[in-house]
């Protein structure tokens, strides 16, 4: 028998007032309708209603992620330094990692994302290539100290996210990995009726299917996305956007030749800059065959060499370094703009360096890359104001007008390649007998955002407005009416939760029927069953919370109906 929960016994405080911090739709709704309380900037108490929508996508995750074979585990979220150490990332995540120390004065992290551990743990437990593939996931608390933890449970600095990790012995195998997460993410936010886009995530020179990410098209959404109505090319503007580099070399250092062997690697590469094959770097431009494949950049983006891949291995690579670079922020400054929805903007301020200025492209569209010199194309009192990417450019694939949205990243697969297994010597034995370097891919899922996406997609003027899988209930019962009503309704709650549905029933005494039916609307559970005026009759009134659709009929059908 499927749970009856009465109001009157349940943990809810309905607001009529927005709270004065909340800025966005989900934030607003959740926390008006007693799903979640904000504790601190970024930190949310999970309340009985909220709980029960985050636990019903949990479970969908946790469905699909098993059913490709994936294995749950549960590492921990309070983490030694060493491993991110060995990594560069203890370094590289800057502000954004919550670092504490023990009462010995050893240092710890509270885990942002768990590649290094995971790749620990692999290390551990396989040791032959008859132990791969291997998918392992768990959906677990995480800590950033995010910038700008507003919009709610949407950007916390502690979420909740489903993370797996795969681990192959081929590139062929990793693909394969790939491609059962991003069909498992397809039928998971079909499953939670998530209307969502699949976005290439790495500008395309750097391999389109390398990393994609789920984007929930909604106006609270933090990222920009452009897509192409008549094909099939969607990528985040952070793939197609561009980069300001400065290249002066008075200014901002020496444009490099890299002196290569026939086929430059990630090691050559790395070995020519001196620094690990694993480095993040800020301040390099990578180009191959003279288009521009990656861009680092203070306070913006970094270039991961373990991403470049085997991009390198043909091609002609030149470097332009900038030392000078560091701590620059002030040169360079991506955002998006204040039309929001549609125009991102790179802004320059050529005050802070008078001299040249140069501005480029990161992906195939030449049309975009563009020589600007102060004196020339702008006055040094004057901001220099660059639209990157308008709504109606031509797509890169078929020229028709793209499109122009904002969306919540609700998910993001990637095929790591051998990076981590390379910082920490993760081999398994081969089949020939020697010693096979492991390769990886990472996927995660917000758990916890997806609440606030699925909110943000479905509510309307009234409050929430679930979909079926996630509501915290099947059905909300109202009891309209007096003593005689509460008890006709606690009646066919019962029926209803005997025959296997989740049931809501307010039976709070001295409430009015109409703050009930404002409530109901606000919980948002999909069907609102009343007991009114013509339940003693055995006559109840079904109403379709979304569709406001009313319906008369016996207690019977609707229960059959219901269930
Ligand atoms: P964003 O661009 O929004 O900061 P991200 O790219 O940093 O996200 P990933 O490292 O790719 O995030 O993490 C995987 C998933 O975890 C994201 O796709 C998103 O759904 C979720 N996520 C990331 N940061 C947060 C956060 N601060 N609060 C809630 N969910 C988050
Ligand atoms: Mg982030
Ligand atoms: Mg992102
Ligand atoms: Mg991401």
């Amino acid at each position: 028998m499927a749970q009856v929960q009465r109001m009157s016994r349940l943990m809810v405080k309905t607001l009529r007032d927005d709270p004065a911090d909340a800025e966005t739709l989900n934030h607003k709704l959740l926390v008006r309708a007693g799903y979640v309380r904000r504790t601190a900037a970024g930190i949310w108490t999970w309340l009985p209603l909220g709980k029960k929508v985050y636990e019903n996508i949990a479970r969908v995750v946790r469905e699909e992620m098993d059913a490709i074979g994936g294995q749950e585990v549960l590492l921990p979220a309070l983490l030694p330094k060493e491993p991110y150490e060995a990594s560069g990332r203890y370094e590289e995540y800057g502000d954004l990692l919550f670092r504490l120390k023990d009462r010995k004065g050893a240092d710890y992290l509270l885990g942002p994302t768990h590649e290094e551990i995971f790749t620990q743990v692999v290390k551990d437990q396989c040791s032959s290539y008859k132990d791969l593939p291997v998918i392992l996931y768990q959906i677990q608390t995480k800590y950033r100290d995010e910038a700008r933890p507003r919009a709610g449970v949407l950007r916390g600095r502690e979420f909740q996210m489903k993370d797996s990790y795969s681990f192959d012995t081929t590139d062929e195998g990793l693909a394969e990995s790939y491609a059962l997460h991003r069909g498992a993410y397809q039928r998971i936010f079909e499953r939670l009726g998530l209307d969502y886009r699949i976005v290439s995530a790495v500008a395309g020179a750097m391999g389109g299917s390398k990393s994609e990410e789920f984007l929930a098209p909604a106006p609270a959404g933090e990222d920009t996305f452009v897509d192409c109505p008549a094909c099939d090319y969607a990528a985040n503007t952070e793939a197609v956007t561009f980069a300001l580099a400065p290249v002066d070399g008075s200014a901002h250092g020496p444009v490099e030749e890299l002196d290569t062997p026939d086929t430059p690697t990630i090691e050559t590469l790395a070995e020519h800059l001196g620094v690990p094959a694993s480095a993040t770097l800020k301040n390099l431009l990578v180009k191959v065959d003279g288009e521009i494949v990656a861009v680092g950049v203070p306070g913006d983006r970094e270039v991961d060499l373990g991403k470049l891949g085997e991009h390198l291995a043909p091609a002609e690579v030149e470097l332009v370094t900038a030392e000078d670079f560091e701590g620059r922020d002030d040169l360079v400054r991506g955002y998006v703009g204040p039309q929001g929805l549609d125009k991102v903007r790179y802004i320059a301020d050529p005050r802070v360096a008078p001299g040249t200025a140069w501005i480029t492209g990161a992906n195939k569209q030449d049309k975009h890359a563009k020589n600007v010199v102060c004196g020339r194309d702008f006055e040094v009192d004057d901001y220099l104001d660059v639209v990157v990417v308008e709504e109606g450019d031509p797509c890169p694939n078929c020229g028709a007008g793209l499109k122009l949205d904002r969306a919540i990243e609700i998910g993001h697969i990637f095929q790591l390649g051998r990076k981590y297994a390379d910082t920490f010597q993760l081999d398994v034995l081969g089949q020939q007998g020697k010693p096979v370097r492991v390769t990886m891919g990472s996927y995660g899922i917000g758990v916890s955002r997806a609440v606030a996406a699925l909110a943000e997609q479905t509510a309307d003027d009234k409050g929430l407005c679930w979909p079926k899988e996630v509501a915290p209930a099947d059905v909300h019962v109202v009891a309209a009416g007096k003593a005689l009503q509460t008890e006709l309704a606690l009646d066919v709650a019962e029926k209803l939760g005997a025959a296997g549905a989740r049931v809501l029933v307010d039976d709070r005494a001295g409430v009015s029927p109409g703050v009930k039916f404002t409530d109901a609307e606000l919980i948002g559970v999909p069907q609102i069953l009343v007991a009114g005026r013509r339940s003693a009759e055995g006559v109840v009134e079904l109403k379709d919370r979304r569709t406001g659709e009313r319906e008369e009929m016996t207690v019977e059908e609707a229960i059959t109906r219901l269930t």
